[in-house]
C-alpha cells in the first residue's frame, strides 16, 4: 500500500472504528495483518491501534534488530531506530537484520536497519538515526513515542532511558541478553517497579555484569527475549495492557532454566519515588567501553566533522582510509578508528581512555 494511502486509512480508522464500508482502501490493510487481527487478543481494533502507535527502539544490535523487524511486520505505525554503531563481521552470527554487504560496507546499524524494514513494511514509517543516546539529547530524541524498547548493550544508557521514562511516564520495556542468558521486565512508570527499583536496592545487584565481550552471547537467546519484549509491546501498544505479564522474566537457553518472579516498587526508589533523575542531570559521557569487542568509544560534544576534507588530510599518515556518507575508517597498527560525522569516534585495539584520547587529539584533532 502506499504511504499516502497508508496515512488516508489510519486517518479514516482514527475517526472510527473499523469498518469496510467507509475505508474501501483498506482491503490491502487487512489481509495483509490478516493472521493477528484473527488473534483475539489483536482483532481488528487492536491492529487499528498499532497502526497508530510508535516506538523507539535503542540500539539496533541483537535484541534491538530482531525487535525491531517483530514490530515492522507486525504493522506498529511509527518506528525510530537509534544507534552509535556500524555493522561488523562478528554481529552476523546473532544480529539478524543485517548480511554481509552491510559489514562489507560497514553501514551504520539504524541506516542498514532502516532499509531493512522498509522493505518488509513499507506502510509503515521507518526513521533510522545514528547517534549515542546522552543526557543532552535524550529528550530530542525519545520524546514523542507511545512505547520505548531496550536494545542497549550498558546499563548507563538503561538507568538514562528509566529517568526519561519515569519523569515523563512512558512505559519502557528492558530486555538484556548474554552467554544464554536473558531477562526482560515491562516497566510501567507509576504502576510497576522502575529499573531503578529492580537495580538499587540494596539486596539486589545488576543482574547481567559479564558483557558479551568475555562470555559472548548466542542468537537463540537474544531471539527469545526479544520475541518476550515484542510480545509486551504488541500487548502496549494495542491497549490490551491487561495481558501483560508483570514479572521479571529470566530465561537460559543452554540450561532450559525459566523464571518469572514479581517485582516490588521499591518505596524509596530514586527515580519513581524520590524524582531524583540523577541520569539526565549526568555531565557528557567521556568514554565508553563497548560491549562486543576491544573497543573504546569517544565522544565529543555537538561537533560536525567533514569526513571527506579529513580523509584527504590523514591519507598520507594512516593507513586503510575507507569511508562511506556516515563515516570514515582507517588503521594506525595495532589500533583501527571510525570517526562519524558528529565528531564520535570508536577505537578499536585498545580498552584505555588515554591511548583513544591521545590518538583522537593526533588524527582528528581536539
Ligand atoms: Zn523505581
Amino acid at each position: 500500500m502506499a504511504l499516502w494511502r497508508y496515512h488516508k486509512y489510519v486517518s479514516a480508522a482514527r475517526r472510527g472504528p473499523f469498518n469496510l464500508d467507509s475505508a474501501p482502501q483498506s482491503t490491502e490493510f487487512f489481509d495483509r495483518y490478516s493472521r493477528q487481527i484473527l488473534f483475539s487478543g489483536i482483532g481488528k481494533v487492536g491492529q487499528e491501534r498499532l497502526a497508530s502507535a510508535s516506538a523507539v527502539i535503542v540500539g539496533c544490535g541483537a535484541i534491538g534488530a530482531s525487535t525491531a523487524a517483530l514490530l515492522a511486520r507486525a504493522g506498529v505505525g511509527r518506528l525510530r531506530i537509534l544507534d552509535r554503531d556500524f555493522v561488523e563481521p562478528s554481529n552476523l552470527q546473532r544480529q539478524s537484520l543485517f548480511d554481509e554487504a552491510d559489514a562489507r560496507e560497514s553501514l551504520p546499524k539504524s541506516v542498514a536497519a532502516e532499509q531493512k524494514l522498509r522493505a518488509f513494511n513499507s506502510a509503515i514509517s521507518v526513521e533510522g538515526t545514528v547517534a549515542d543516546l546522552t543526557p543532552r539529547n535524550v529528550d530530542a530524541l525519545l520524546s514523542g513515542f507511545d512505547l520505548i524498547l531496550d536494545g542497549t548493550d550498558n546499563f548507563e544508557t538503561r538507568f538514562l532511558i528509566n529517568d526519561f521514562a519515569v519523569k515523563h511516564q512512558r512505559s519502557w520495556i528492558y530486555a538484556a541478553a548474554v552467554g544464554s542468558y536473558g531477562l526482560t521486565m515491562t516497566i510501567r512508570p507509576g504502576v510497576t517497579a522502575c529499573l531503578a527499583c529492580l537495580l538499587e536496592a540494596d539486596h539486589l545487584s545488576p543482574s547481567v555484569e559479564e558483557t558479551c565481550d568475555t562470555v559472548g552471547v548466542l542468537g537463540p537467546i537474544v531471539q527469545l527475549i526479544s520475541s518476550l519484549e515484542s510480545a509486551e509491546a504488541l500487548k502496549l501498544l494495542a491497549g490490551k495492557e491487561d495481558a501483560l505479564h508483570g514479572r521479571l522474566i529470566s530465561v537460559d537457553v543452554w540450561s532450559g532454566h525459566f523464571q518469572s518472579v514479581a517485582v516490588s516498587r521499591n518505596p524509596g526508589c530514586r527515580a519513581c519515588d524520590r524524582h531524583d533523575f540523577s541520569y539526565l542531570d549526568g555531565e557528557a559521557q567521556p568514554h565508553v567501553t563497548m560491549c562486543g569487542r576491544d573497543s573504546v568509544q569517544i565522544h565529543e560534544r555537538s561537533r560536525s566533522l567533514d569526513l571527506v576534507a579529513l580523509g584527504a588530510r590523514l591519507g598520507p599518515s594512516v593507513e586503510s582510509v575507507r569511508q562511506n556518507d556516515f563515516l570514515l575508517r582507517f588503521r594506525v597498527p595495532p589500533y583501527e578508528m571510525t570517526v562519524f560525522a558528529d565528531g564520535r569516534a570508536i577505537l578499536k585495539g585498545s580498552q584505555d581512555p588515554a591511548v583513544a584520547r591521545s590518538l583522537y587529539a593526533r588524527f582528528i584533532g581536539a
